[in-house]
């Protein structure tokens, strides 16, 4: 049976997602050990996700609070040790049910949000790792801080609110060359003294990598295209 899972399309995937981010790593002389793989699962048929999880994966990106609590819960219970990772826009009456499913959230984004995650924290005793979004070639369709403004956010979250701030987190405009704003993100997060980098898609993770992402989120290259296509 492991042999069958071996060789599945999405045990292939993961397989050739982990060697290109090895490579990359090390082609930047960094420890691979230091870039985690969020496999992005939104959207995926339900027998992808448990190949992935039957090949030993275990960290998951979601990007809907809906759509992560009806599919979570019942995979949680089969693979206790699955981690799973808001990546999508947050509603802030929705901060309450996604402290208690995901283990990090990578889109907080304004103050009035990083309140109520920090009211829901306290009221569930659990604290999932937070990373800052910015919106970092300042489009306005996107979400995220604007890069003048996160310095501010970032005190805010800690000091104000006391959230365990992890690092930032950034989709580059999709037609350009996200090589600069990847450098760009990479500069604010150290001038806040955050070590968390959450950059890099299936399109240019490896670039992402070289500019120093500590966490890629790479969902069509390991599960293969999204039925709605987004
Ligand atoms: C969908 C999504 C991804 C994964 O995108 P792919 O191009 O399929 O790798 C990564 N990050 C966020 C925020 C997403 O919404």
């Amino acid at each position: 049976m492991s042999e069958t899972n071996q060789q599945s399309p999405v045990s292939a995937g993961l397989a050739v997602v982990r060697r290109r981010i090895a490579a990359a790593a090390e082609a930047a002389g960094r420890d691979p050990e230091a870039v985690a793989l969020i496999a992005v699962s939104k959207q995926q048929a339900a027998d992808r996700v448990v190949a992935a999880l039957e090949a030993g994966h275990r960290l998951y990106g979601e990007n809907r609070v809906q759509e992560a609590a009806a599919k979570w819960p019942a995979l949680r219970d089969r693979f206790p040790d699955v981690r799973v990772h808001l990546v999508g826009a947050l509603q802030t009456n929705k901060a309450r049910d996604a402290v208690t499913l995901f283990d990090a959230i990578h889109s907080v984004d304004r103050d009035r949000l990083a309140r109520a995650l920090a009211d829901a924290m306290d009221r569930e005793g659990r604290r999932p790792d937070c990373f800052v979004q910015v919106n970092i070639g300042e489009e306005p369709q996107k979400s995220g801080v604007a890069p003048a403004d996160t310095d501010a956010l970032v005190r805010a979250c800690r000091e104000t609110y006391g959230l365990p701030v992890a690092g930032l987190m950034a989709i580059p405009p999709a037609d350009r060359d996200a090589a600069p704003y990847f450098a760009l993100l990479a500069e604010i997060a150290a001038r806040n003294g955050l070590a968390g980098l959450s950059m890099g898609m299936s399109g240019d993770y490896e670039t992402a990598i070289r500019f120093g992402s500590t966490h890629v989120r790479v969902g069509t290259a390991i599960f293969g295209a999204r039925p709605g296509g987004h």
